[in-house]
């Protein structure tokens, strides 16, 4: 039997992120006020210049820089690994492989993107940063990079998953932020949401809200966002790259690549390089972004500029989306709870570069048991809306025959998800 984990060496990381707005621009941010395109100048209260600066760059390569790499070596290269024991389950002649993001301390892709924001803003010499967070996933990616560059951490997470996932908080706080259930008492904003609504479950957008009030309100503080904007596309196309390398010790290369979509970025960061070769016109690879049927922006969104968040406070982005107002049922995937989508993933659906599906909460939750029984890793319920798309693939190459070589992005270990894991084996998980 060949391999079943490939390895790459250390010195093989990738030293530097491929940035796809040099193949293919994407419509610029709006000024909400004026409509008019967003000055970058605008951005610098909230944002560190350099993140600004790669947000709109249109350099084909920037380079990782050495300090940031040496924490990726914390856990990266991250293994691809052949699923041999789930073909075998499925009797499929396809050929699977997942990247394992599941790796990093935190247990997600995040802190791809995570220690270079917090790397750009320690060189800027911010004090302090503000976030939101859904399934907890980001904040604790971004609490463990602020750790290590000496920054505070100020963490709103969705009111939901600050219930479901309590472990989470526990970790935030283990890296040493401060985190508070969102809507807060501790912005106006959420303050004006808690009296409006009281028994709200919370909602990215109104996390976003508050972090960036926070931001804005506060001369030592900047915002970081875990995902959607330009560069943690960017920070994220490490994954894809280091995939690139590893099939180059195999025999196979991918027909099919696989991620899902909550934001985007870890679609982004598996799917881009294989995107830029098809763009280059030397592969023509197919690329599927999985999203929830109870938050189906890119299959049930309009393609507009919209908010970013709840109070209308960000810049106007041109994406899919189901309205800055959406507040998506509380389904497990909390990651995947946003009302819209990555201005580069969204311009990819819409220019036919990737196709988009939706799947149920209960069908993606037997797809991961299908999984951990034969792989033997518990996934994030996230993940496991890649991992139903790449079952299903598998078994339409069963019933024709054709041994396709399929690579999903294994955005998350579901450690912190057994909550939800048991919910569905009592029965009492739900499609809404
Ligand atoms: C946050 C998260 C996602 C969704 O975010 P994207 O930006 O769409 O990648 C998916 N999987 C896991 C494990 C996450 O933590």
């Amino acid at each position: 039997m060949d391999h079943t984990k490939i390895l790459l060496d250390e010195n093989d990381m990738p030293k530097q992120w491929y940035n796809i707005l040099a193949d293919l621009p994407v419509e610029p941010p709006l000024n909400p006020a004026t409509r008019e395109p967003m000055n970058p100048k605008d951005l610098e209260p909230i944002f560190a210049k350099e993140l600004i600066k790669q947000e709109i760059s249109s350099e084909r390569y920037i380079t990782i820089p050495e300090e940031v790499r040496e924490i990726y070596k914390l856990w990266r290269p991250s293994p691809l690994y052949r699923a041999h024991r789930l073909e075998k389950a499925l009797g499929t002649p396809a050929k699977i492989y997942y990247k394992n993001e599941g790796v990093s301390p935190a247990g997600s892709h995040k802190p791809n993107t995570a220690i270079a924001q917090a790397y750009y803003n320690m060189k800027e010499g911010t004090e302090r940063i503000s976030t939101e967070t859904g399934a907890g996933q980001w904040g604790s990616a971004l609490s463990l990079s602020c750790n290590y560059f000496g920054i505070e951490c100020k963490v709103y997470m969705v009111r939901s998953s600050f219930y479901q996932k309590p472990y989470r908080k526990s970790l935030i706080n283990l890296w040493g932020a401060n985190v508070v259930p969102s809507p807060s008492p501790d912005t106006q904003f959420g303050r004006k949401i808690l009296e409006m609504y009281p028994d709200t479950t919370g909602s990215l957008g109104i996390a976003i809200s508050e972090a960036i009030e926070d931001a804005a309100l506060n001369d030592n503080t900047k915002y970081a966002l875990g995902s959607v904007l330009n560069h943690t596309c960017l920070h994220q196309t490490v994954v894809g790259l280091e995939t690139q390398k590893q099939f180059e010790m195999t025999e196979d290369y991918p027909d099919i690549v696989i991620g899902c979509c909550g934001g985007g970025s870890n679609l982004a960061g598996v799917s881009l390089p294989y995107i830029r070769d098809n763009i280059a016109g030397k592969t023509s690879t197919r690329i599927i972004a999985v999203e929830p049927s109870a938050c189906p922006s890119l299959t049930g969104g309009k393609f507009e500029y919209d908010f970013g968040d709840m109070a209308q406070m960000t810049p106007l982005l041109k994406m899919y989306t189901l309205g800055s107002g959406f507040i998506p049922p509380a389904i497990h995937a909390g990651g995947l709870r946003y009302h819209g989508a990555s201005p580069i993933v969204s311009k990819l659906v819409a220019d036919k570069f990737m196709e988009a599906r939706a799947y149920h909460q209960v069908e993606v939750f037997d797809a991961a048991v299908t999984f951990a029984r034969s792989e033997g890793i518990a996934p994030a319920p996230e993940s496991s809306h890649a991992i139903k798309a790449a079952i299903d693939e598998a078994i339409k190459c069963k019933q024709t025959g054709q041994e396709k070589t399929i690579l999903f992005n294994l955005s998350g270990h579901g450690h912190f998800d057994m909550g939800s894991y048991d919910k569905y084996f009592t029965g009492d998980l739900t499609n809404e």
